[in-house]
């Protein structure tokens, strides 16, 4: 047996320094001898772990080891993270935003990232933003009164408050194409930032913004779908696997109907779908368009006015919006940078209060820190005896 923590000699074959733990797995943990077969086993309590997305910003920092509140932070989340009360999935964004780095150390960023997850990811971001958009079809097509369910295991992996095994297999790769997604969202940026002096001149109100974004949405996953299948009808079939991932969105909703009915009928529905108070409920596309007409508000009312300190300023922004639109109903708490929390904290979106979701930025740092504390707080008695059985040669929980 592979003994990872020796912690003493065999209670059965008696061989010196030669018994310790060999594996955890979900709540139990296994000790074993290196000599003979004798094993014992150990009930772990269950355990409830928070789930905080910190993002590029924060992660960046903590990783140059500059200023020391985010080393000192950084190591207080890893500390609940060795307590099993807290996890950081890395998720599809980190990994595009971090490719998009150019930056000498961006293997050894994306290597401390992976370590800071420990082996914990989100599913793709344009994966639950398929799954959400079909839900909500789903809901529409039956007319169904409910709110759109939540349910974490839609974003995580099931395992995620099981305890954590000593090693831990290194996270895949999320399919990305680092050229064409730097162009995109450069082009995008210049794109914003070149219609603000139109959004300056528009009357219509957040609300009226709001329903013309959602209405844009819709209107883009039907053109890119029709896009698709044209390309397809003139014989080219690599249209099946270079379109853009969002073109799948309409195809995986087609396939929603139960009966026969003719592609233009069906597309009906899904342009009706589109309009409806259905979609505006999915929550990627609640907070992505809501941010979005945020954001509109903000130039409307003046901010943003130089355009070239503009494309600065909100040179992630595509990425803030991607990551929090798939990820925040599924997490406790998010770090953001302090624009993007004065956004999602806009009294008329009511994020933090519609999904239970805590967030955080440099600016409320103060907050953050208590917020971890009273994470801390919630190690029992029972908790720490685990740990130390656990973890038997952790500095803290060494013995004399
Ligand atoms: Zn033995």
């Amino acid at each position: 047996m592979l003994v990872t923590n020796i912690i003493g000699n065999c209670p059965k074959c008696g061989t010196e320094a030669s018994f310790g733990n060999v594996f955890v797995k979900g709540h139990i943990l296994t000790r074993g001898c290196l000599r003979c077969d004798y094993s014992e086993h150990f009930y772990l309590p269950q355990t409830e772990k928070t789930v905080l997305y910190l993002d590029q910003f924060f992660l960046s920092h903590a990783f140059r080891e500059k200023v020391p509140e985010f080393v000192e932070c950084i190591r207080l989340i890893s500390n609940l993270a060795d307590d099993q009360l807290m996890v950081c999935p890395i998720s599809s964004v980190h990994e595009t935003e971090t490719h998009q780095w150019r930056h000498a150390q961006k293997d050894e960023l994306w290597e401390f990232i992976k370590r800071t997850s420990r082996g914990h990811e989100f599913k793709p971001a344009y994966e639950i933003k398929r799954r959400q958009i079909i839900q909500g079809f789903k809901m529409y097509l039956v007319q169904a009164q409910s709110e759109f369910p939540v349910t974490h295991s839609d974003a995580l992996p099931h395992d995620i408050n099981e305890w954590e095994d000593y090693f831990w297999i290194d996270v895949g790769h999320y399919p990305s194409n680092v050229e064409l997604t730097r162009r995109l969202k450069e082009d995008s940026i210049s794109e914003l930032v070149d219609a603000f002096p139109k959004w300056l001149q528009s009357a219509k109100s957040f609300q009226d913004h709001r329903a013309f974004e959602l209405r844009t949405a819709g209107d883009i996953y039907i053109s890119l779908y029709r896009r698709m299948i044209q390309r397809i009808a003139v014989g080219d079939c690599s249209a099946i696997f270079d379109s853009p991932i969002d073109s799948k969105i309409v195809e995986a909703m087609l396939h929603c109907f139960e009966n026969e009915r003719d592609l233009k009928e069906q597309l009906e529905t899904v342009r009706s779908y589109f309009q409806s108070p259905y979609f505006s409920q999915v929550p990627c596309e609640y907070i992505s368009t809501g941010l979005i007409t945020v954001l509109r508000d903000r130039v409307k009312r003046g901010s943003f006015k130089n355009p070239e300190k503009a494309k600065k300023q909100l040179r992630g922004f595509f990425f803030d919006v991607d990551f929090i639109a798939a990820y925040a109903p599924y997490c406790d708490a998010m770090f953001l940078d302090t624009t993007m929390l004065s956004f999602v904290r806009d009294k008329r979106l009511a994020i933090e209060k519609r999904y239970g979701t805590k967030f955080y930025a440099k600016s409320n740092w103060g907050e953050f820190m208590d917020f971890l504390k009273s994470i801390n707080a919630r190690k029992t008695e029972e908790l720490t005896r685990a740990i130390e059985l656990v973890y038997p040669n952790k500095l803290g929980n060494a013995k004399t």
